[in-house]
């Protein structure tokens, strides 16, 4: 499960999206913030200048009206004054003409300043005259300076100035004496006054009210971003405007220290929340292998048929698996539930249980193999469980608990069971078979005797009759010799008719004949030839052959057959240097060499009815050494035997059981080696 594959995977997308888009808005916001802020620090820094500027003004104007002042102390001559308003002009550089006027504003002196030609040189005086009345007037309504508004002078070098006329009163004892009147340049109070505090990226003009440039000191401006300041200079009688502009030199792209720490922390922002994204990417990755590996866990466990239980230190259950739940009955919650007795402990077995945990629980690791208990279902069933214990170990080392693994064997004991009793039973019988075929040997060997003897016995006894119907009479010693010879007949026919009778209740199995498929005879001894097969290493193969019908059989005594055939074969091959130890079980349709065999090796009577569809064959092949040819002369007699503990019964009795269903039962070389026994039974429903 990738982060791709999960439905919220477009929706989280979205939201990293918005993410971004809000950072980068926020981050823009800031970086323009603060080219804001820089740009009103500047515009304040460039107001405060002004301020200054204008108050710097405003003093130097208001020590020249005292400089000025001071000039008409004592009631100077002409001359007198005009070499102090000479020394006044050489001081003050702004200032380029003093005049002395009279009460009606006749000149009565004047000095030009010396660092310049004489400004009103070339158009001479007059035409400022109305500019200066207007300012002396002014000058006497407020008995105190006054200037004019500023006029252009047109100057002999064919450029001008700006300039702007100072008129103050002369009053002495309450009257109007006459006037000075002192001439500004307005370049040059920009020049002298203001300029040296100029930096080089200002620039400093004087404008009227609508913008128009008066005067002007500094560099023109450079550069994108200038910042202007004005500040209203507002004198006795007229006004000025004092602009003061600055510029940046290049455009920036960090325009300051914080736009470039802003800038620097965006990128590391950014960079931040790419590894953040990069991060809860490893993270859903891990999740989702997290998911994958517990999902898989699920699977397995629930796919498991062993229960499977955890144990904490205090013998307290923590987990239990699906098929646990299932084996024993009980939920999940039910087992987990804490402090209750364990509801699958049998009540008889609680006290043995619980030595047991507490053995368990103290550290002691059970046995690798395993070990058997009895559990209880809810029902109240008790049943056998095969127990695997295993300590459990955390992801730091630690045991925590244990964890237990349940087999139930019931099944397992069952099919145990069955097979014991099935054994058992084809023991009892083969034991049964061998008494039987040997009490029928018996009974065919002590017939002849006892009818020997019965003879005897009667010739005996008629001799003795004879001599007593000729007259002569018997001594006691006769009479009881005919007697003991009577008894003695009568015990041989009595011992003939017991024997008659063993042979008969043997023989009378004759009668329990039932239809049985041919698979079913097979299945009843072969685990009872697999068991004597493994203790031998010996591979068992059983071929069957598809759709065989049921054969009419002894179904016990040719069980015995089958088993006597297969632990012969088996016995044959249990010798140290054999490599191929094979035993091949085979049932089929019965081959047409048998129709002829049948009738030499078979019953005859039985033999020569063989259809080829009415017997099965039924053999038995070793890979043995084979049967020497005077073994094989005396396979089939009673008693024959090669084998240290053998009785040599066994293929007698085969033959025996064969041939009371109308078989035959002969033995063949197998190829490369060894021996087949075959035999064929009659099928049934097929003629
Ligand atoms: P027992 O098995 O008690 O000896 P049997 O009548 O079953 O009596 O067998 C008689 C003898 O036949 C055996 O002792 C053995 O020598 C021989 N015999 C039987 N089956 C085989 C066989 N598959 N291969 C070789 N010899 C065999």
């Amino acid at each position: 499960m990738t982060q791709e594959r999960t439905p919220f995977a477009p929706r989280r997308r979205w939201l990293w999206l918005m993410l971004m888009g809000l950072v980068a808005v926020l981050l823009a916001m800031l970086v323009w913030l603060a080219g804001r802020y820089e740009a009103s620090q500047v515009q304040d820094r460039l107001e405060r200048d002004t301020n200054d500027a204008v108050g710097d003004v405003r003093a130097a104007l208001t020590r020249n009206v005292q400089s000025l002042q001071a000039l008409q102390f004592n009631q100077p001559t002409p001359d007198a004054w005009a070499m102090d308003a000479a020394g006044v002009l050489r001081e003050r550089r702004e200032l380029v003409r003093i005049e002395w006027r009279d009460a009606a504003l006749g000149l009565r002196s004047h000095v030009d300043t010396p660092f310049r030609a004489p400004v009103f040189a070339k158009l001479g005086r007059d035409n400022a005259q109305s500019d200066i009345a207007q300012a002396c007037s002014t000058a006497r309504r407020f008995s105190g300076p006054a200037y004019s508004s500023s006029y252009f002078v047109s100057l002999a070098d064919g450029l001008g100035m700006e300039v702007m006329d100072l008129c103050l009163p002369l009053v002495v004892q309450g009257r109007l004496t006459g006037h000075l009147l002192a001439t500004y340049s307005l370049q040059d109070i920009l020049d002298d006054v203001l300029g040296p505090q100029l930096t080089r990226s200002q620039e400093v003009s004087f404008t009227e009210a609508d913008g128009t440039r008066l005067a002007v000191r500094g560099a023109a401006s450079r550069g994108n971003r200038v910042f202007t300041a004005q500040q209203l200079l507002d004198l006795p009688g007229a006004t000025l405007v004092l602009r003061i502009s600055s510029w940046r030199g290049a455009p920036d792209i960090f325009p300051n220290v914080l736009s470039a720490l802003v800038t620097a922390m965006s990128i590391a922002l950014i960079a931040v929340l790419a590894l953040l994204g990069k991060d809860i990417r490893r993270r859903l990755k891990a999740e989702s292998d997290l998911a994958d590996a517990l999902a898989f866990r699920k699977a397995m466990e629930d796919s498991l048929v062993t229960g499977l239980r955890a144990r904490g230190l205090d013998g307290q259950t923590t987990y239990v698996n699906p098929a646990f739940c299932d084996m024993v009955g009980f939920d999940a919650e039910e087992l987990t539930r804490p402090n209750l007795p364990v509801p699958y402990w049998p009540p008889a077995l609680v006290d043995e249980y619980q030595q047991r945990q507490a053995i368990r629980l103290a550290g002691n690791v059970p046995p690798r193999e395993g070990f058997e208990s009895v559990f209880m279902r809810k029902d109240g069933s008790l049943f056998p469980v095969l127990i695997f214990e295993a300590p459990l170990i955390n992801a730091q080392g630690v045991q925590t608990g244990w964890m237990s693994a349940f087999l139930d064997i019931s099944e397992q004991r069952r099919v145990q069971e069955l097979s014991r009793a099935s054994q058992e039973r084809l023991q009892a019988t083969a034991r049964l078979a061998t008494v039987g075929e040997m009490a029928s040997l018996l009974s065919h060997e002590l017939n002849q005797p006892l009818a020997a003897i019965s003879s005897y016995a009667t010739g005996s006894v008629n001799l003795l009759s004879d001599r007593h119907a000729a007259a002569a009479p018997l001594s006691a010693l006769e009479s009881d010799l005919a007697l003991a010879m009577a008894r003695i007949g009568e015990q041989a026919e009595r011992a003939g008719k017991v024997i008659k009778s063993v042979h008969d209740f043997v023989r009378r199995r004759d009668q329990a004949r039932e239809a049985v498929a041919p698979q079913a005879l097979l299945d009843a001894v072969l685990p009872l030839v697999s068991l004597q097969a493994r203790k031998l290493a010996v591979q068992v193969q059983t071929q069957v052959q598809a759709d065989l019908p049921l054969v009419l059989c002894d179904r016990t005594m040719v069980e015995q057959v089958l088993l006597n055939l297969a632990r012969n074969a088996m016995q044959a091959m249990d010798q140290p240097d054999m490599a191929h130890r094979l035993l091949l079980m085979r049932i089929s349709r019965m081959p047409r060499r048998f129709t002829d065999e049948g009738t030499t090796a078979g019953s005859g009577k039985e033999g020569a009815g063989m259809g080829q569809k009415r017997w099965l064959a039924f053999s038995v092949a070793d890979f043995g050494p084979g049967i020497a040819p005077e073994v094989r002369q005396r396979l089939f007699t009673p008693f024959f035997t090669t084998k240290a503990e053998g009785m040599g019964l066994g293929l007698s009795l085969c033959r025996t059981v064969v041939e009371q269903h109308g078989g035959v039962l002969i033995d063949e070389p197998n190829q490369p080696h060894g021996t087949v026994f075959t035999f064929t039974l009659p099928a049934i429903g097929v003629e």
